[in-house]
This record gives structure tokens, C-alpha cells and sequence, in this order.
């Protein structure tokens, strides 16, 4: 048995291509703790990071996206950075270099032009990516479990893996998001995953946002939006559950947005690591692999980490080489983009 100790989109996603290289014995355990991170995710997809390995992956993962768009919701509307300063605006000119170096299509549009219902004004530069989009995650979620089922893995929801599983399983695979460190413990394996709380506004329905927009994000500030079924979802800085914050920044940039309460807030965990990139890979115990701390990024890195991941625990050459992400590394890997 190949065991996956965690059923959120990365355990699916492993689950599902050890199961399409051939294996008929892979068992994802889930006990269903309450607050999975993939539930409450925003639904943003960007090729524009700041290291080739992100490029990579995100570039890796996109055909996953596109070939199921429609159950998944995906538009690729793209992203737009906005810079609200000099020293932002250098920074995505710096970005965008090194981004059209990797052979990303960057553009620089008038903000209005792409967002018609933002106040432009003051902003000094633009990137956009027209590779970028938007899906809803949890469709995402649903799409790698029947998927992974179609391809003969299973699912014992409700259930944690049987005591002693890294004795009599083949292979284990820690893929519990916040849960990993805990996880992690019971077998031996440290992994520095820590919860980082990240909230979620959402406003509307508006009759005047009729269509999707690109994910928009200000990126000194880290403000940003992206339009769900008429309605804008909005995260930002500072304190999670005040929308007065929120409120302040929409009535600058989106007035008609600017409501005196929101129409829904939820927060959730992003699961962060050291450098803000995900431990994946071989762990200092034989036969036990890590899966987590995608740091805000696991829903869109899912597709290609679930396909490297998998063969490299099946002892194939990985399409894409993820050894950068090893468990095991001191050393962090930089990438500015955060955001
Ligand atoms: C507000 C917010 C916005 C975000 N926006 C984006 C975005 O726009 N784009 C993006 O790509 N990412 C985004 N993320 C990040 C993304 O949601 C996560 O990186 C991703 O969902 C992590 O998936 P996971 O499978 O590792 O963890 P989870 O979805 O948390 O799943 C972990 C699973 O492990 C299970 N588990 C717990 N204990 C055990 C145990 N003992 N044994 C077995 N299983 C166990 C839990 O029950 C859970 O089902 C966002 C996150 C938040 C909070």
C-alpha cells in the first residue's frame, strides 16, 4: 500500500497520478479536521513569480486547468499588478524582466482598460499576464478526488492511517496541510509548517459587475480582488476580521464596492514555511514523503507537485524537476512574489 496521510488537493493530487502510473494501491486517510485550507481558498492562479521554479510549476499545472475549465471554473483572465509608487513600480519593471526572460507574455496595460470600476489614478506601472485566471477551489478539490477514484485510489474519509503505517506501508506520504507538523511527529519526521491566519471579504452581487475581471492586486499594499458571481472577493494586510481596513482601501480604488458591511468574511490558515515555498519530496525517514506548506499557493501548484511527487516516489524521472523543494533544505529559496 502507498499511504496518503491528508485528502485535501494535494493528497488528491498525489493520489491521483500514483494511481495513473499503475498503482491499485494507493489509500488517501482523512479524518476530516474542521478548517481545511483548500475549501477556503481565494481561487487564484498566476504564472508571475519570482523564481523559474514557480514559473515552472505554475506553467506545469496549467494544462490541468484548462482541460477542465469548465468543472473547474477556470477563466484566464490573467492577473494585474498594480504599483501605487516608485519603488513598486521598479520592482515590477525587475519582475517583469526576469519574467519575459522565461518567456512569459507580460503586458502593461492602463488599469482601467482591464478593470473598468477601479479608480486608476496615481498608479504608476502595470504587469499583466494574460496566463493568469481564476477557478473556484473546491471544484478543483472534487475534480482530483473523482478523478483519483476513477483511477482506482481510495478514499477512507473520516478514518486516520492504522498505527504503525510507516512499517507496513510501501510508501507514506504527509499531505495534511497545518496538520503536517503533528502528523509528522507520530512519524518521526519534523517539518516546519506554521498556520498564518488570512481572511476573506466578500461584497455584492452588483448589477454593474456583469463579467470576471483579471485578479487585481496592489502590490505594495497587498490589497487585492477578484469577482465571483457578481460579487468582488476582496484580502488584503493587516487585521483579518476588521473590514473597516477593507472599506477604507475600496473607497479609494472601487467607490461603488464600498459597502457599509460586507456581505460575507471567513478567515482561514495559509500553511507557511521558512522561505514561503512547500516542503515536497524524501524526508530524513526512509519511505516517508512530505507534501506540504504551500504557503498560498498549494491549490494552483497541486496538478504539477502531485505529478512530480508521484514519480518520484514510484522511482521514475518527475516531468519537472521539484528537487529544490526537498524537506530537508537549510538554505531558503528566494522568490519576491509573494503576492
Ligand atoms: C484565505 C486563503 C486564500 C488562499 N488563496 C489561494 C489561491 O488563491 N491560490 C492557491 O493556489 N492557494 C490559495 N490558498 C492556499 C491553499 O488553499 C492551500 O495551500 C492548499 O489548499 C493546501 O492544501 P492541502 O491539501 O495541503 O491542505 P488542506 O486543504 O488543509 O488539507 C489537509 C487535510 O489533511 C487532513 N488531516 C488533518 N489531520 C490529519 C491526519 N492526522 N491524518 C490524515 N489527514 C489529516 C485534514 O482533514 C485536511 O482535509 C489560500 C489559502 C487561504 C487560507
Amino acid at each position: 500500500m502507498i499511504a496518503v496521510l491528508g485528502g485535501g488537493v494535494l493528497g488528491a493530487s498525489v493520489a491521483l497520478f500514483l494511481a495513473r502510473a499503475g498503482r491499485r494501491d494507493v489509500a488517501v486517510f482523512d479524518p476530516l479536521r474542521p478548517g481545511p485550507s483548500t475549501e477556503r481558498a481565494m481561487g487564484g492562479f498566476r504564472t508571475q513569480h519570482g523564481s523559474a521554479l514557480n514559473v515552472a510549476l505554475a506553467l506545469h499545472s496549467r494544462p490541468f486547468f484548462t482541460a477542465r475549465a469548465e468543472r473547474v471554473r477556470f477563466q484566464p483572465e490573467g492577473y494585474l499588478y498594480l504599483a501605487e509608487d516608485e519603488a513598486v513600480a521598479a520592482e515590477l519593471a525587475a519582475r517583469a524582466e526576469f519574467q519575459c526572460g522565461l518567456g512569459l507574455p507580460i503586458e502593461h496595460p492602463e488599469p482601467e482598460s482591464k478593470v473598468p470600476f477601479l479608480v486608476g489614478d496615481g498608479y504608476l506601472a502595470t504587469n499583466f499576464c494574460a496566463l493568469d485566471g481564476l477557478y473556484v477551489p473546491p471544484l478543483v478539490h472534487r475534480v482530483l478526488i473523482e478523478e483519483a477514484e476513477a483511477a482506482g485510489a481510495t478514499f477512507r474519509w473520516g478514518e486516520e492511517a492504522p498505527a504503525g503505517v510507516a512499517e507496513t506501508a510501501e510508501a507514506v506520504v504527509i499531505a495534511a496541510g497545518n496538520w503536517s507538523p503533528e502528523v509528522g511527529r507520530t512519524l518521526g519526521v519534523e517539518l516546519a509548517v506554521t498556520p498564518l491566519e488570512r481572511g476573506i471579504f466578500k461584497v455584492g452581487p452588483f448589477d454593474w459587475l456583469s463579467g470576471p475581471v483579471p485578479m487585481t492586486l496592489e502590490a505594495g499594499s497587498g490589497y487585492h480582488f477578484r469577482e465571483r458571481d457578481g460579487q468582488l472577493w476582496l484580502m488584503g494586510p493587516g487585521d483579518q476580521d476588521s473590514w473597516g481596513h477593507f472599506r477604507a482601501w475600496l473607497e479609494r480604488r472601487v467607490p461603488r464596492a464600498a459597502v457599509p458591511e460586507p456581505a460575507g468574511h471567513w478567515t482561514g490558515r495559509y500553511e507557511v514555511t521558512f522561505d514561503h515555498h512547500a516542503l515536497v519530496g524524501a524526508t530524513e525517514r526512509p519511505g516517508v514523503w512530505a507534501c506540504c506548506g504551500f504557503s498560498g499557493h498549494g491549490v494552483m501548484q497541486s496538478p504539477a507537485v502531485g505529478e512530480a511527487l508521484a514519480a518520484m516516489i514510484l522511482g521514475e524521472t518527475p516531468p519537472l524537476d521539484i528537487g529544490a523543494l526537498t524537506p530537508l533544505r537549510r538554505e531558503p529559496l528566494i522568490d519576491r512574489t509573494q503576492l
